[in-house]
């Protein structure tokens, strides 16, 4: 049965300090959710999901707001939509993966409300973003009374939609260093049509590939997916497999035998576990062949 919105209690708070004091609540009281672009949470609401009755608006606080960049990297933050990453100049010049899986999120309705930091959240392991930026070495900012700390993007998820975050903890900022000269980036969603559709696999990715006295080498690769496991994960036997190899059809093999290692898909209502198998390895031939010819197709 749907929520009945009147009897919900949302608190608006003035700033970030106001926030994080009203995330802590005496032992026993009902924590307030935090409410970003609402874009997951009206879905629960309207499902009739428990959600609790108690929510924390964050839309209107300016220090979760924009994109600040650096020599070093870009901080997006928290409220950063869909929309504002997909029009950013230097994100789409410099981190295109992050960009392509901005533009995948839903239609353009959605991603005008649909925030990074809701996206990250949410924990989906079919969250379009995550696996970009996974592979991109995010890093989370999550910030309480008690301080601020930042996690890596890689070590965020614990388990089927459970988040290493404290209990009072917001996520404020996402952070990202920026691409060594010479890396690719990739990134693919692969659905049951071509827009608008939850991911069946979905798979974001970077690579370098050197080249040297002694030859072309992997230098340094790191492949994230979704879709095929209770979260999103780093596929890590399948760059072992490629680092430090010379890009051959025979290496692109082996890394796809190992990618069938890291990945543990399921049959569920969007697709089966063979075929998340099946397209898995395909996406990742794609990315290497993007990466350089010599791996074959
Ligand atoms: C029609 C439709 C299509 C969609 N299509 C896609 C799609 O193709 N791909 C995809 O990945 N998603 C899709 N979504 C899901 C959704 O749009 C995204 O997950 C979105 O990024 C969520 O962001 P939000 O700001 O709306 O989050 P909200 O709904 O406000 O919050 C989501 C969760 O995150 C928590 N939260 C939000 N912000 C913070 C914060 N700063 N700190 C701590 N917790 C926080 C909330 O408490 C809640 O648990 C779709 C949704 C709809 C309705």
């Amino acid at each position: 049965m749907r929520a009945a919105l009147s009897t919900l209690e949302v608190a608006r708070p003035r700033d970030l300090a106001h926030a994080l004091r009203l995330m802590r609540v005496p032992a026993g009281a009902e924590r307030p959710t935090p409410l970003a672009g609402g874009t997951d949470l009206l879905v629960y609401l309207n499902a009739g999901m428990s959600i609790g009755r108690r929510f924390l608006d964050l839309w209107g606080l300016g220090e979760l707001r924009g994109i600040r960049t650096a020599k070093t990297g870009v901080r997006l933050g928290a409220l950063v939509t869909m929309s504002e990453i997909r029009e950013h100049a230097l994100l789409r010049r410099r981190f295109p993966a992050l960009v392509a899986a901005a533009a995948e999120v839903g239609g353009r309705q959605i991603q005008n409300r649909a925030t990074v930091g809701g996206n990250i959240a949410n924990a989906s392991p079919a969250g379009d973003s995550l696996p970009a930026l996974m592979a991109l070495d995010a890093g989370i900012e999550a910030q309480s009374v008690h301080g601020r700390r930042t996690i890596p993007f890689t070590s965020l998820y614990l388990g089927y939609r459970k988040l290493g975050l404290e209990p009072d903890e917001i996520i404020t900022a996402v952070t990202l260093p920026l691409p060594p000269a010479g890396s690719r980036q990739f990134f693919r969603k692969v659905g049951t049509r071509r827009a608008q559709s939850i991911s069946k696999v979905v798979m974001g990715a970077t690579g370098r590939i050197a080249r040297s006295g002694s030859g072309v080498r992997v230098e340094q690769v790191r492949i994230a997916l979704g879709s095929v496991a209770p979260v999103t994960l780093r596929a890590t036997l399948a760059e072992a497999a490629l680092v430090g190899a010379a890009p051959s059809p025979r290496v692109a093999a082996a890394a796809c035998e190992a990618l069938l290692a890291d990945i543990a898909p399921i049959d569920d209502i969007r697709s089966d576990r063979e075929y998340r198998r099946e397209v898995s390895v395909r996406l990742l031939a794609q990315f290497l062949h993007a990466l350089d010819a010599r791996f074959g197709r």
